[in-house]
C-alpha cells in the first residue's frame, strides 16, 4: 500500500514543484474525512437493550412493541427479567417475558415454554436482583428444584436458568458458553465487530468470591479480545443518579480493561454518565414503575425518567451509536417513539482499504483540478 501512495505522489511531483505539498495535504484531508462516512464498511448491526422489564403491564407492552419495530438483530437485558415470586412457574415467565420477547428466544427441545419460538438465540439476558431467590442462611431448607447453592449467603437462579438456558436436548444449554450455575450466570459472545460480556452483578453483590472470579474472568477475556468494540452489561449501575445511586461494588476498572461502554439497569431511569473516558449507561425503563433522580453522580451527561423505553445501539467496525428511545403513550396509537438521547463513538484509526482508496481518488482528483487550472 505505501508503494502505491508513493507512486501517486511522484507523478504529482513531476508536474510542478510547488503543488505537491498542497496536493498531498489535500489527499490526506480527504482520506481522513471520507472513511468516517462508512464507505466500504460492512452493514451496521442494530440491537436493543432492555432493563427492569419483567412485568406484565401496559408499559411493558409499549416497550416490547417499540423494540420489535426496530427489527433488531438481537436483544440484551440488563436484568430484572421477572418481578414477583421469583419462582420457576412456567406461566409467570411466559407472561412476563415470553409474550413480549419470545420471538427472540431460542426454543427448548421439549417446548416447555411455547412462546419461545426463535430458531437461533437472539436474546442475551443478565441476572438482576429480582431474578433470584433471596439469599438464605446456610441452615435454611433447600427449596425444591435444581441444586441449591450453599454458603453463608447464596443466591439461586433456578427459574432464570430454566427459562433462558437449560435444554434437555442440548447439554451445553442455549446461552453462549460461560459460567451458568445456580450461584452465578455470566458469559461472553462475539457479534461481528463487537464482543459482549454479560456479568452477574447480583452474584457479585452477595458473594465476594464470585465478584473476584468475574472480575478476573472479564479482565482476561476482554484484554485478549481483538474486537473493535467491547460492551459489558449487567444489572447494578456503578454510577447512577437514581434512587439506588452509585453501586460501588461494581466500580471496576472497565476502561483499563479495554471496555468501550458499560450498560446497566436497576434504577428505573435512563442515564448516561462519562467516567474514565467511557460511557456508563443506566437503562431501567423497560416496564416496571419509574424512579426519581436524587444526587447527581459525577459525569452525568443525560438523564430521563418521564416515560418507559429502551436503548437502540447500532455499530460497525468504526462507529457505534447509542440511543435511548421513549415509547410515549399515544391517544390513538399504542405509542409514539421519541429519541431522547444520542451518543456516538468512533474508532480513530481508519481502515487501510478505505484509506488507501481515498488517497488514490483524492490524488487523481487533485491532478485533474490542477491540469484544468494550468490549461485555463
Ligand atoms: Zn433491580
Amino acid at each position: 500500500m505505501p508503494m502505491v501512495f508513493t507512486s501517486v505522489v511522484h507523478r504529482i511531483d513531476s508536474a510542478n514543484g510547488l503543488i505537491p505539498p498542497i496536493g498531498i495535504l489535500f489527499s490526506w484531508v480527504v482520506a481522513i474525512a471520507l472513511p468516517s462516512a462508512n464507505i466500504l464498511r460492512a452493514e451496521p448491526t442494530t440491537f436493543a437493550v432492555i432493563g427492569d422489564y419483567g412485568t406484565d403491564t401496559e408499559s411493558s407492552l409499549r416497550v416490547a412493541a417499540l423494540v420489535d419495530s426496530w427489527n433488531p438483530a438481537f436483544v440484551l437485558t440488563v436484568g430484572d427479567n421477572t418481578y414477583g415470586d421469583q419462582n420457576i412457574n412456567v406461566d409467570d415467565w411466559e407472561r412476563r417475558v415470553g409474550q413480549y420477547y419470545g420471538q427472540f428466544i431460542l426454543g427448548r427441545g421439549d417446548n416447555r415454554y411455547p412462546n419461545q419460538t426463535s430458531a437461533t438465540q437472539r436474546f442475551f439476558p443478565s441476572v438482576g436482583n429480582h431474578d433470584v431467590i433471596d439469599p438464605l442462611p446456610i441452615s435454611a431448607e433447600p427449596p425444591p428444584g435444581p441444586p441449591f447453592f450453599t454458603g453463608t449467603f447464596g443466591a439461586i437462579r433456578p427459574g432464570y436458568l430454566d427459562y433462558f438456558h437449560t435444554d434437555p436436548a442440548k447439554p451445553a444449554g442455549r446461552l453462549p458458553a460461560g459460567n451458568h450455575e445456580p450461584r452465578a450466570s455470566y458469559y461472553d459472545f462475539r457479534m461481528g465487530a463487537a464482543h459482549f460480556f454479560a456479568l452477574d452483578s447480583e452474584s457479585a453483590f452477595v458473594d465476594v468470591d464470585s465478584a473476584e472470579q468475574q472480575a478476573q474472568w472479564l479482565q482476561s477475556v476482554a484484554t485478549a479480545s481483538d474486537a473493535p468494540w467491547k460492551f459489558v452489561y449487567f444489572h447494578h449501575p456503578p454510577y447512577s443518579s437514581g434512587s439506588h445511586g452509585d453501586q460501588e461494588f461494581m466500580q471496576w476498572p472497565f476502561a483499563q480493561w479495554g471496555i468501550s461502554a458499560v450498560l446497566t439497569g436497576h434504577d428505573h431511569t435512563y442515564e448516561r454518565a462519562l467516567r474514565g473516558g467511557i460511557p456508563f449507561f443506566v437503562n431501567g425503563l423497560g416496564g416496571q414503575g419509574t424512579y426519581p433522580f436524587g444526587v447527581l453522580t459525577d459525569g452525568s451527561a443525560a438523564r430521563y425518567n418521564e416515560h418507559h423505553g429502551a436503548m437502540r445501539i447500532t455499530f460497525d467496525e468504526g462507529t457505534a451509536v447509542f440511543e435511548f428511545v421513549a415509547a410515549v403513550p399515544g391517544e390513538t396509537v399504542l405509542f409514539t417513539p421519541v429519541v431522547i438521547d444520542t451518543f456516538e463513538m468512533r474508532i480513530a484509526v481508519p481502515e487501510p482499504s478505505a484509506h488507501l482508496l481515498c488517497v488514490v481518488a483524492a490524488s487523481l482528483l487533485w491532478q485533474r483540478l490542477f491540469r484544468r487550472t494550468a490549461v485555463g
